[in-house]
């Protein structure tokens, strides 16, 4: 979508009913958000309340202009411009400390402050008719997977805001990388479409938080949203991770069990497997030959499940050099890091 065939009308309401302490959904290119005033704690509060999302979990700072953010950003080391200058606007987050300016409501209590440019034209223009500071997470009711579509939205805030903004379906389906600029090096707590490799082209050494790779583990992430049980189904998962034959295989002989013991059952493929399965409801999430397709169908699939009221849900692992540690991690936290070896 270009910026011509925004509409402008309808985004200077959206902006005016977030100047004036009011909640707002929009479109960005990660995952639609649910849109405050980020320097008023009244907003940051009815974020919370209509998500029902735990107050210590903090809300990212959503800017356009690349000028605003030492509004928010009390220091800004040299690394973070320049990863500023390659990925903004873009799916990247990243962490500073924080000004006065910016209530403690936003950011849990912490001294810090998550802050992202997104691409998106509705949401860059949203950004700015609204004052130029926009807390936004994810606008799906908390423990939900996130929503990719406005009817996600929909599904979850209807009635609980008074507008929501449809740009159609996003670009990459994921939450954005989140990077932590407060600290040498800097160290990835989250992460998305923008890889460590990626990152290290233009920071150089970059660490990861250790919550995030031994996530069994009792290492506690440093991003406190990371702890929770999230983007979750309402049936129970299990990623069933292995070779493809013996995969499908040991999901196979898993859904012939769960049948028998009267369950309803999911199955979590991909293009390349679909077919493979002569039992349970099968979807798709994408094609493993296009990492993207998985990322932007993952949520939705899960949504799906949760629609046709299936029991349990036995999912691929999709593995991969890129986008993959995103697309597993979510798949982690959604089946509550059940995992099966096979
Ligand atoms: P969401 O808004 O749903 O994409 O979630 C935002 C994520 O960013 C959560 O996991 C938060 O815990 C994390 N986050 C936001 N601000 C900070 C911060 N100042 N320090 C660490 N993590 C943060
Ligand atoms: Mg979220």
């Amino acid at each position: 979508m270009n910026a011509d065939k925004l509409d402008m009308e309808r985004i200077r309401q959206a902006g005016r009913i977030i100047r004036d302490g009011g909640l707002v959904a929009f479109p960005t290119e990660t995952v639609y958000g649910l849109g405050g005033d980020a320097l008023n704690a009244a907003a940051a509060e009815q974020i919370y309340s209509a998500k029902g999302r735990p107050c210590d979990n903090p809300l990212i700072v959503h800017i356009s202009r690349l000028e605003d953010l030492e509004q928010v950003a009390a220091s800004i080391p040299q690394k973070a411009l320049a990863l500023a200058e390659k990925f903004w606007p873009g799916p990247l987050t990243m962490i500073f400390e924080k000004t006065e300016k910016v209530p403690g409501e936003t950011t849990g209590g912490l001294d810090t402050v998550a802050v992202r440019m997104p691409s998106h034209p509705v949401a860059l223009a949203l950004i700015s008719a609204a004052g130029g500071f926009v807390a936004a997470p994810s606008a799906n009711t908390s423990g939900r997977p996130s929503p990719t579509t406005a009817a996600h939205v929909r599904e979850d805030l209807e009635g609980r805001i008074p507008l929501i903004l449809d740009g159609g379906p996003v670009h990459i389906g994921l939450e954005s990388t989140i990077v932590d600029m407060s600290v040498t090096p800097p160290m990835i707590l989250r992460p998305g479409y923008i890889t460590r490799q990626m990152l290290e082209q233009t920071a150089g050494a970059v660490a990861v938080d250790p919550g995030l790779i031994r996530e069994e583990s009792a290492v506690r992430p440093k991003a406190p949203g990371m702890k929770y049980r999230h983007y979750a189904p309402k049936a129970q998962m299990t990623v069933v991770h292995g070779a493809r034959e013996q995969m499908v295989k040991e999901i196979c002989r898993l859904v012939a069990e769960a049948k028998s013991r009267g369950e309803k059952v999911g199955v979590l493929a991909s293009e390349e497997t679909k077919d493979r399965y002569p039992d349970g409801l099968i979807r798709s999430v994408g094609s493993r030959q296009e990492e993207l397709t998985i990322a932007r169908g993952l949520y939705g699939a899960l949504r799906e499940f949760d629609h046709l009221g299936v029991d349990v849900i036995y999912a691929e692992s999709f593995v991969t050099e890129e986008l993959g540690q995103a697309i597993m991690n979510r798949l982690k936290k959604a089946a509550g890091q059940r995992i099966l070896e096979v």
